[in-house]
């Protein structure tokens, strides 16, 4: 097992992993740019090292600083969390390297799901069920109409190295096809330096079902049931659940056994998300995430597996420590994301948080670097807490939900904790009938 883990992240994630590595008796080494000097995870480390200035790209993007950082704190793995480097081939390969281990798939899977068109190809082959769409690459206008007459419209431009959401245009019909197509690219040159799109059906009223992995690497392989990622706003999660509300046992069987042989045919390394659309009884594989993610705290929920230190465990040369049978999922969990934003206009407010009181007691779990008289730097994502209910139904779990939020304080700043608990007073929440465009609706971005 390694001795020390340098973690290559920040805020509430930087800290989930240290919590993992010290369970499993492991020394941490915590980076951080000159605004996180005060951060949580910063102090709770064993060993920290700055890495360069505030924005992202000389800091936590800095591949030599981060590197250089390993080597002096003398670690044997890097875990590289989400965002940032953790879907960077590049990274992975230059950890590799230098003779340390990645704590995540090989280089070739993350690039490989890193290009989404190879990623769909790849999806097919392994018999998961696609959008309609284009085969590869738009190279014109052109194409986009036809394909707009062949599927119907509307039809989404997505960016073939696309994240977060951006880079992605609806076309409703061939008259708006230009300005769309000109649009998504140069969002996608600005946000990925690559102009490279593809287009896909867009689908009226889908769910966003997605499936946990994991592989040892070897051809073994385990899905730990889904998460229901519809609850969205400008294509980012803003609320998850486990399990989804709409599907039936058979749905879900079906579905989880399709990855779980993927991730074994695949020969798969540690933890994955393939995500779905789901819309009248059927998937459809949009992308497969090659690392962990924000919402994997309901996951563990559910199921009782501590998904880092699985990470961890097959990282190290483990094998599987579980197999499908063991993977049992009991009760019922929702996350709420907290941001640092007015919860209506959703402009950011980093600053001082003068309170911090979160809520406590059984099945409430608070993942947040926040403490009272932390001060938010302006420059990294806005998320600084992810609430975690978990209970022995649904129902148990939204009463907790509604208590938990309100006795959640983070006083300062604005914070999303209102829309949050306003979404869970909608009727249609509480009856789980919501697809990906109900929230836009709720705020008003959408009719
Ligand atoms: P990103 O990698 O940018 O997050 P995804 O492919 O994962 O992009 O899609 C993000 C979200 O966009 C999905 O969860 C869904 O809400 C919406 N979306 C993606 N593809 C489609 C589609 N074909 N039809 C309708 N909505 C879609």
């Amino acid at each position: 097992m390694f001795e020390k883990i340098l973690i290559a992240n920040r805020g509430e994630i930087a800290l989930r992993i240290h919590r993992a590595c010290r369970e499993m008796g492991i020394q941490t080494v915590a980076v951080h740019s000159t605004a996180d000097s005060d951060a949580m995870h910063v102090r709770l480390a064993d060993q920290s090292v700055c890495i360069g200035p505030p924005p992202a790209r000389d800091s936590y993007l800095n591949i030599p600083a981060i590197l250089s950082a390993a080597e002096i704190t003398g670690v044997d793995a890097i875990h590289p969390g989400y965002g940032f480097l953790s879907e960077n081939a590049r990274f992975a390969e230059a950890v590799e390297a230098h003779g340390l281990t990645f704590i995540g798939p090989t280089p070739e899977h993350i690039s490989m799901m890193g290009d989404k068109i190879v990623a769909k190809q790849t999806a097919k082959e392994l018999g998961l069920p696609l959008v309609p769409g284009s085969a590869g690459p738009i190279g014109s206008l052109e194409e986009i109409t036809a394909l707009g007459e062949k599927i119907g419209w509307p039809v989404l431009i997505k960016a073939v190295a696309g994240g977060g959401g951006r880079g992605m245009k609806v076309v409703e019909s061939a008259e708006t096809a230009a300005e769309a197509y000109a649009l998504a690219r140069s969002e996608a040159k600005a946000a990925f330096g690559n102009d490279s799109v593809y287009v896909e059906k867009y689908l009226a009223r889908p769910r966003h079902i997605e499936i946990q992995v994991l592989g040892d690497g070897q051809g073994g392989g385990i899905h730990l049931g889904e998460r229901d990622c519809s609850l969205q706003r400008r294509h980012q999660k803003v609320l998850e659940e486990a399990p989804s509300p709409a599907l039936n046992a058979e749905q879900r069987g079906r579905i989880g056994e399709l990855a779980a042989a993927a991730v074994r045919r695949l020969k798969y390394r540690g933890a994955g998300t393939m995500e779905f659309l789901f819309q009248d009884g059927e998937f459809y594989f949009i992308e497969m995430n090659t690392r962990l993610q924000v919402e994997h705290p309901i996951t563990e929920a559910v199921t009782g597996i501590d998904l880092v230190r699985e990470q961890i465990r097959i990282a190290a040369g483990g094998a599987l420590g579980l197999t499908q049978k063991d993977v049992v999922i009991q009760g019922h969990a929702i996350e709420c994301r907290i941001n640092a934003e007015h919860p209506e206009t959703f402009v950011p407010c980093p600053g001082r948080v003068a309170d911090y009181h979160p809520p406590g007691g059984l099945g409430v779990r608070v993942d947040s670097g926040l403490y009272a008289g932390y001060i938010m730097p302006p420059y990294y994502d806005s998320m600084v807490a992810k609430l975690i209910v978990s209970g022995p139904t649904r129902n148990e779990c939204l009463m907790r939900l509604r208590r938990s939020l309100e006795e959640f304080v983070i006083g300062g700043i604005d914070t999303t904790i209102p829309l949050h608990q306003r979404i869970i007073r909608q009727q249609d929440f509480i009856d789980g009938e919501y697809d990906i465009h109900w929230l836009e609706k709720l705020v008003g971005l959408k009719k």
